[in-house]
């Protein structure tokens, strides 16, 4: 007997981007991407919602029942290179699934219920991220169309293969904000999986700071440099990837250098210059503004001692969003519902709820990610554990919406 309901969408969606390694590959505006959205449109028509593919490339399903604005179910069918199964795609399929268990069970929502499956949450392919989130609130307007992904593709001519175009990403702005917003994803670390718990009741998402960081030396001999005449870009930048860890540990904040070039790059050739960047997460706001202190203190000691000059040029920032307190006691009475172990923690990784959480009361409810992996082909959660995060979206729903 083929498998039905969510297990059997999440098998169907395989069809979808699968590499031979068993990762995915539905980028943003790519073909795959644009197939997986097709049948998900079918999917959710059978489920009785209405369909609309937005002017942001948003997949829009309504369940237009009771009255005032919707309660929104999001999250997004796009992945990273060679990303996992679950992380993003939980979320929207666990939606539709809800609406077959509510219509089922002869629930008659006392508000509308929109799926949404958001496009490029993840933004690797052109380096952009939550655009169909941030279209739908109103906060992104337009994208330069000369974008271009690795291969040279525009943004422009990869929308135009959708009928979409980046100068009319701000017609996606829903009329009004919605009335709630839930999202069920994987937590993508080890806390929930480690700890036992079944599912999380995320009580905020971590904000994030990121840098650009240019430390400058001089480029001279291996060989004939002694090293007091040494002006070692890269030594100062190890020192720097060293210290930022120490610092984050007594500051109680995450800190991560996940890119770091240097030049000339010649073995026999003490580096001239080293540019990193540097990514901070914190889950409230002064933490960030002292982790932002911190590179500064570091920088400007390591170039006392290392004979360097630097540079530091902030790339992005976003705020630290605390999760609704009346959708998170709803999770949690969900949770209890059901009969599961419920742990309110915050979450690392930023989300679609992030966006809409500006906008409208937040809740994400996250089930345990296989020894914490995400992002890769090993993404892996429990069939039980899918099951049991889609009751409890189910009953969240049910509480909200009688
Ligand atoms: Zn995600």
């Amino acid at each position: 007997m083929a498998t039905t309901g969510l297990a059997g969408d999440l098998a169907a969606l395989d069809r979808f981007g699968k590499d031979e390694d068993g990762g995915f590959n539905r980028l943003a505006w790519s073909v795959e991407l644009r197939r997986a959205l097709e049948w998900l449109a079918e999917t959710m028509a059978e489920a009785g919602l209405r369909t609309e593919l937005d002017p942001a490339g948003n997949l829009i399903g309504r369940w237009e029942a009771g009255s005032g604005a919707p309660l929104i179910i999001g999250s997004h069918l796009d992945t990273v290179e060679s990303g996992g199964r679950f992380d993003g795609a939980l979320g929207v399929l666990a939606g539709v699934d809800v609406v077959r268990r509510l219509r089922a069970a002869d629930f008659v929502p006392a508000r509308p219920i929109w799926i949404v499956a958001f496009m490029d949450e993840e933004g690797e392919r052109f380096g952009t991220a939550m655009v169909g989130s941030q279209a739908i609130a109103g906060e992104l307007t337009e994208l330069p169309a000369e974008l271009e992904d690795s291969d040279g593709v525009t943004l422009g001519a990869a929308m135009a293969g959708w009928g979409r175009s980046p100068d009319r990403l701000g017609e996606a702005r829903l009329a009004q904000p919605p009335w709630g917003y839930l999202e069920l994803h994987i937590e993508a670390g080890p806390v929930l999986e480690e700890g036992g718990s079944d599912v999380g009741a995320v009580t905020v998402v971590a904000g994030i700071a990121a840098f650009e960081v240019t430390i400058e030396g001089r480029a001279s001999h291996a060989g004939s440099t002694p090293f007091g005449a040494r002006r070692d870009a890269l030594l100062a930048a190890s020192r720097l990837v060293v210290e930022l860890r120490e610092r984050a540990v007594r500051g109680n904040y995450l800190a991560t250098v996940g890119r770091l070039a240097v030049e000339p790059g010649g073995i026999s050739v003490i580096a001239a210059r080293a540019t990193l960047t540097v990514d901070f997460r914190a889950d409230a706001a002064p933490r960030l503004d002292a982790a932002a202190a911190d590179l500064g203190d570091a920088l400007a000691g390591i170039g006392e001692l290392t004979g360097t000059e630097y540079r530091c040029r902030p790339i992005y920032r976003l705020e630290p969003l605390p999760m609704d307190a009346e959708l998170i006691a709803a999770i949690e009475a969900a949770a209890a519902e059901v009969g599961v172990r419920c742990l309110r923690m915050a979450s690392g990784a930023a989300h679609d709820a992030m966006v809409i959480g500006r906008q409208a009361p937040a809740g994400m409810i996250f089930v345990p990610s296989v020894d914490g992996i995400s992002h890769s082909p090993a993404e892996r959660t429990r069939a039980e554990q899918v099951e049991i995060g889609a009751q409890v979206l189910a009953a969240t729903v049910r509480r909200l919406c009688a």
